[in-house]
């Protein structure tokens, strides 16, 4: 019979109600299922011992045979330590322990072989190990193990309490004793037999107590295939119901709005990405059900005025449209770009934010609720309940990044069926990840930039080079460029930061003094009227240099500008490096990147500033992001939960994502209820996963 993994861990022998609830609070884990789901962060090779003349000073966990021939006490500034000896053929060392050294000297034995493990240090010429674990070769040699010892995820509280690593692999073993090994197989004979996968008692055995590096490596492989597999069946199970079942309008029309405009108004030809992408979006508008689709491209590549022609696509079907942006300044950039347009067309559009006045508001919200009003551009102001649309059709996100997937869904809640969703995100999602991660939101790519872009040349300086950039600066103005210079500016720090930026803009001043020269500067301080009076002179040409914080990261557009200062440019992400740089390079001019930092660099702002002088591309800069920052920090926490693999790493295990991706659809496209005999176990696995994990939770 096959143990009840339903079982509370409390009746696990060996745990009992105090561990019980420690393993709960500490790790998540309730239930037999939960610890046989507990997987070791790593394991450590006890066959290999290491001599002492081949220590490396590089802090990794050995395993050395030795003896004891001497043992000390060594005052330090506060108590003392005590130091032992320890010596084998090819050397000697020391062992340190700072705790319990009365316990520790009354049981050391001289000149008997030791086992010991730990980590090394290298101090003042030699090699030492902080309180080893320490075992005679004896009793070592009685207590037979696996070769891999597992080490399992803890936290110091369990520690504390007892819970050490031992304890969980004694669990563990208690777990595989009472359930003689034998756990239901989870995957179809067909994709074991296609893959050649070990069976899944065979693999929960050698996950956690490994024969050898081999049947590791294909339990590991097994398991992490399994984890990624169903999640790919369930994103891909949620977008075939969410088609079949929620409805959208249907817009199957293009007319007057949409033609006039793309034969008459369209200032520019289509890139073929943007023209691929509108294509992708009429469809999607044009069936009958709800469009949910993410629209990436690179920072430039042209997405507003795709969201522009979409939303003429929904006019045409006598439908209103929104689009909204996370910041005042870009809103109002979209309204003006847009108003532009729209005049040719008889358009009624306008403009929401959190500065609109109270009668322009009030304004709005009757046209919008009689329909008058077309097209409402606007922050987040436009999700206020206070704001009801006639019949909104499309609502246009941009820069999704900045809005939580709550809000997302509030955009929903707007109509009695849900409008057609397009959500623009310049942060470009690696493929990968986005397939993991919003496998229910369909996506199009721009992977083409407008013709005639000159690649943006980025270099890094530091603040000692500081007049040879500020003689570079002078140059560019004289040829009638226009330049930004931006600051970092952190919560945290956020005073300092407000520092920084006014001492700079001062010196900035007496470097470049007026007449000659017109400065702007906006930051996050200033009244939103006062940002949008500096913002417009800027715009207008009547100011050279635009002194600022992040604020201007997002879409703001201005050809003229072809130089992009970046201060302290350690301390921002890859990510929104590569978003300021974006700012530039929007015109005919060949534009320029200056990353600016101190001298004090740690490695990973090296990587960094090295990323962004090597390349443009936004989807390389992502995935060296996604490689340092890990996932959960990419996607924003919200999303995280999704990633919260047990076993599989989304960056590292990109192949076996793939191969489960590929095989969730193949079986899918063959069986979509996977009503089929051959696949009853994959239907009952993804039956319970269902009804203990409930992942739809983590996505809107
Ligand atoms: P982003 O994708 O960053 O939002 P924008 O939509 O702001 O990019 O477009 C950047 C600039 O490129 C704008 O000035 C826009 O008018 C221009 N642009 C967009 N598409 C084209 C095109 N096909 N040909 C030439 N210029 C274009
Ligand atoms: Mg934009």
């Amino acid at each position: 019979m096959i143990t009840n993994l339903q079982t509370p861990i409390d009746y696990l022998k060996g745990v009992g109600p105090n561990r019980a609830d420690l393993l709960r609070k500490e790790l998540g884990i309730n239930t037999f299922q939960d610890l046989i789901n507990l997987f070791p962060n790593r394991y450590i090779d006890r066959t290999e011992y290491y001599k002492i003349n081949q220590l490396q000073r590089n802090n990794t966990e050995v395993q050395i045979m030795g003896r004891i021939t001497n043992v000390k006490e060594v005052p330090q500034k506060r108590g003392k330590r005590l130091v032992a000896t320890f010596q084998d053929d090819t050397g000697t060392m020391e062992l340190v322990w700072f705790r319990g050294q009365k316990w520790i000297r009354e049981s050391l034995k001289f000149d008997k072989p030791y086992v010991i493990f730990g980590k090394t240090n290298w101090f003042s010429g030699k090699f030492s190990m902080p309180h080893p674990e320490m075992e005679l070769l004896v009793d070592h040699e009685k207590s037979l193990r696996s070769a891999m010892q597992p080490v399992y995820p803890s936290t110091e509280k369990l520690n504390n309490k007892g819970i050490t690593n031992r304890v969980i692999s004694k669990i563990m073993q208690q777990l595989f004793l009472e359930s003689k090994g034998k756990f239901s197989e989870t995957l179809s004979k067909n994709l074991l037999q296609e893959l050649k996968l070990i069976s899944k008692s065979e693999a929960l055995f050698n996950v956690h107590f490994p024969k050898n590096q081999e049947l590791l490596s294909r339990a590991q492989f097994r398991l992490k295939f399994e984890e990624l597999f169903y999640i790919q069946l369930q994103l891909i199970i949620k977008n075939l119901i969410h088609k079949s079942k929620i409805k959208g309008f249907t817009f199957d029309k293009v007319g007057h709005y949409f033609n006039t405009f793309f034969k008459e108004v369209l200032p520019f030809e289509l890139t073929n990405a943007q023209k691929r992408v509108i294509k992708e979006i009429r469809h999607d508008l044009g069936s009958n059900a709800q469009m949910n689709r993410l629209l990436q491209g690179d920072v430039g590549s042209g997405k507003t005025i795709v969201a522009l022609m979409s939303m003429l696509i929904a006019l045409d079907n006598g439908f209103q449209a929104c689009l909204m942006a996370p910041t005042e300044i870009l809103s109002v950039q979209h309204y003006m770009g847009l108003y532009e347009l729209c005049k040719h067309l008889n358009i009624s559009i306008k403009l929401l934010t959190g500065s609109t006045n109270t009668s322009d508001r009030r304004k709005i919200h009757e046209s919008l609720e009689n329909g008058e009003l077309q097209i409402l551009i606007g922050t987040h102001a436009l999700i206020e309940d206070k704001v009801k649309f006639k019949n909104l059709g499309l609502a246009i996100i941009d820069e999704q990044h900045r809005f939580g997937v709550a809000q997302r869904s509030k955009l929903w809640k707007k109509n009695t069926s849900p409008p057609h969703i397009l959500v623009m995100t310049a942060t470009p999602i690696p493929r990968t990840l986005a397939m993991s991660v919003y496998g229910d939101l369909d996506i199009s790519i721009i992977d083409e930039l407008p013709p005639g872009r000159k690649a943006i040349k980025t270099v890094h300086r530091y603040d000692k080079n500081r007049l040879n950039v500020f003689k570079f600066i002078r140059d560019e103005i004289s040829k009638g460029r226009q330049i930004y210079i931006v600051y970092p500016l952190i919560q945290e720090s956020e005073k300092m930061d407000y520092k920084d930026l006014m001492d700079g803009y001062e010196s900035i001043t007496r470097d470049f003094p007026m007449p000659d020269y017109q400065i702007s500067i906006v930051h996050g301080k200033m009244k939103s009227a006062d940002k949008d009076f500096e913002m417009q002179r800027f715009i207008k040409g009547e100011t050279q240099i635009m002194v600022a914080t992040t604020v201007i990261e997002v879409g703001v557009d201005v050809p003229n500008a072809s130089v992009m200062i970046i201060e302290s440019a350690e301390r921002f992400g890859l990510s929104q490096l590569h978003q300021l740089r974006g700012r530039v390079g929007r015109g005919a001019e060949q534009s320029y990147c200056i990353l600016m930092t101190s001298h004090k660099l740690t490695n990973d702002s090296k990587t960094r500033l090295e990323t962004m002088v090597r390349t443009n591309d936004g989807f390389e800069i992502a995935e060296v992001d996604l490689r340092l920052r890990g996932p959960g920090d990419v996607m924003g926490t919200q999303q995280s939960g999704v990633l919260n693999l047990k076993i599989a790493d989304i960056i590292k295990d990109n192949d076996i994502l793939k191969h489960a991706r590929f095989y969730a659809k193949k079986i899918l496209n063959d069986d979509p209820s996977l009503s089929k005999s051959e696949n009853k176990v994959l239907l009952n696995t993804y039956n319970q996963l269902g009804k203990y994990k409930n992942i739809w939770n983590y996505i809107s």
